[in-house]
């Protein structure tokens, strides 16, 4: 059995992710935090090879809880995929940004990867093979007015994705990032497309699967020299 861990995985391009994953063979545990009926959705969708994995990827405690669990529960099986991808916004100016959006954005989009990637790669590296995606965004390359929090967190996580892949190359454990741009999911409601589609190139949002394939393609043994880099899927909006 192949297992891949997809944080966020129960909506938008965690979900494309999932199925992406299991389209390639894996047994994907399907990480989220609130929403059931949508987790359950996407277990549906990829026809129950996997597993809903509930718990809040900010809190070091439940994170230790839930994947010390599943593996005592799978002593013969380990995660050889990691897509971190549980990510929120709370955006504002800087003027107005309270402590409590500044806190839950960093807890959630970078904090979250100390948390999780720590816990599952002690196995890739015994095991000599794994992959690590992260997604990330354009304002962490970029930054983006309003998002002094997200954009933080997301261009911290590029740090770390090109510190890590030099730790831990030698072990045959690759570390990349995902960089969207806009896609059509959940996050970017009340956003307006209209306006904002004009700067892009491919005059769209993008679709969660069209970041799903890049991700499909990280994790392939054909991406096996491929480590460090950061790929965005932006329709051509050039950071
Ligand atoms: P989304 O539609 O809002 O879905 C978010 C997913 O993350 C859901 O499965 C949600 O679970 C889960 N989640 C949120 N907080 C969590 C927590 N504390 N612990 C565990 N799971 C949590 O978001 P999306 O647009 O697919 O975004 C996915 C990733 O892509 C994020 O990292 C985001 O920053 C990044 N990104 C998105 C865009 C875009 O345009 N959409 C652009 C650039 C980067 P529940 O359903 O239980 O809430």
């Amino acid at each position: 059995m192949k297992v891949a861990l997809v944080t966020g995985g129960s909506r938008g391009i965690g979900r494309a992710i999932c199925e992406e994953l299991h389209r390639r063979g894996y047994y994907v545990l399907i990480n989220y935090v609130s929403n059931d009926a949508a987790a359950r959705d996407c277990l549906s969708a990829i026809e129950g090879q996997g597993e809903l994995l509930k718990f809040d990827v900010a809190s070091p405690e439940a994170v230790k809880a839930a994947l010390e669990g599943w593996q005592q529960a799978h002593p013969e099986e380990y995660i050889e995929v990691l897509v971190n991808n549980a990510g929120i916004r709370r955006d504002n100016l800087l003027i107005w940004l309270e402590p409590e959006d500044w806190s839950r954005v960093l807890d959630t989009n970078l904090n979250s990867w100390y948390y999780v990637t720590r816990a599952v790669l002690q196995p890739m590296l015994v095991h000599k093979f794994g992959r690590i995606v992260n997604v990330t965004s354009l304002s962490g390359i970029k930054g983006l007015p309003g998002q002094t929090n997200y954009s933080a967190a997301k261009g911290g996580l590029i740090a770390a994705t090109k510190a890590l892949a030099q730790e831990v190359a030698r072990k045959k454990v690759t570390v990349n990032a995902v960089a969207p741009g806009f896609i059509r999911t959940d996050m970017v409601e009340g956003l307006d497309e209209a306006a904002l589609k004009k700067d892009i190139p491919a005059a769209r949002f993008g679709e969660p699967q069209e970041v799903a394939a890049v991700v499909g393609f990280l994790v392939s043994p054909e991406a096996s020299y491929v480590t460090g880099e950061v790929i965005s899927v932006n329709g051509g909006l050039y950071t």
